[in-house]
């Protein structure tokens, strides 16, 4: 682990059962950075997020916050450390309002939460104009946009982002990614993103390859775009 070191996972090996995914893996996060992991379909990006939650508690090797082991943590224990997790799956309430979905991101938030919303319509002004509409009939950008909302709403230290741009439209793309830049700046905030554009990689201070299960590359954002790989998986070559 470096002085630096704000996430550090140590050699991990992690799984589903019998069914191994990820092998030895160790990667950094250093406070105030943008990290984005990138690779192939099935590589183990989200198992690895899920790892790091313990969602999925690791098989073998440890990961450490701001020093402290939590690799025995559960999700609740490293939320209560001031981690957000925004999986892929948009995680919304959709039978809820959207201002009521903004206000259980914040359940266990000390600060005002109307700051909080004052920061996010900010960034997304659409969530001001529908905060009464339930959830479930926003639009497909929308709902991501809310799902990412709820999970600044606690103003997290570290924000964890399972590809917060799966399914968008690309014009939506752009503005999405724009926004979590802008929240990251204005927040002060660390980001550990699965990147799916290269625009994330771009924004990036620095990256990982994952392929199958293993950190193949490990460099600044700039970098990582001059790897063949990394061209062959986003721009085919
Ligand atoms: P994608 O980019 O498609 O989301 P990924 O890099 O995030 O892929 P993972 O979702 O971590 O990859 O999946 C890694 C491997 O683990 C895949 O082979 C997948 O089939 C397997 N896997 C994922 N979830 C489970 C599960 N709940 N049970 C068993 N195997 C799983």
């Amino acid at each position: 682990m470096s002085d630096n070191s704000f996430l550090s996972v140590e050699d991990v090996t992690s799984g589903y059962g019998m069914i191994e995914v990820l092998f030895d893996i160790s990667m950094e996060v250093e406070k105030g950075q943008f990290v984005v992991l990138i690779g192939p379909n099935g590589a183990g990006k989200t198992t690895l997020l899920r790892s790091i939650m313990g969602i999925v508690p690791p098989q073998k090797g440890r990961v450490y916050h701001s020093g402290d082991d939590v690799t025995d943590l559960n999700p609740e224990q490293m939320l209560q450390r001031n981690i957000s997790y925004v999986p892929q799956e948009r995680n919304i309430f959709a039978e809820m309002s959207v201002e009521d979905n903004l206000e259980m991101g914040a359940y266990s938030y000390e600060g005002d939460p109307e700051e909080r919303l004052e920061l996010i319509f900010q960034v997304f002004p659409i969530l001001k104009e529908r905060l009464d509409q339930e959830a479930g009939t926003l639009s497909g950008g929308q709902r991501q946009m809310l799902a990412i909302s709820r999970g600044i709403m606690m103003e997290p230290e570290l924000l964890i982002l399972d590809e917060p741009t799966s399914g968008l439209q690309p014009n939506l793309v752009t503005d999405v990614m724009d926004s979590i830049v802008e929240l990251q700046e204005k927040d002060d905030m660390t980001i550990l993103l699965v990147a799916q554009t290269d625009q994330a990689i771009r924004e990036a201070d620095f990256g990982y390859l994952i392929r199958s299960g293993e950190i193949v590359l490990g460099t600044e954002g700039d970098k990582l775009l001059e790897s063949d790989e990394v061209m062959d998986l986003y721009f085919g070559g």
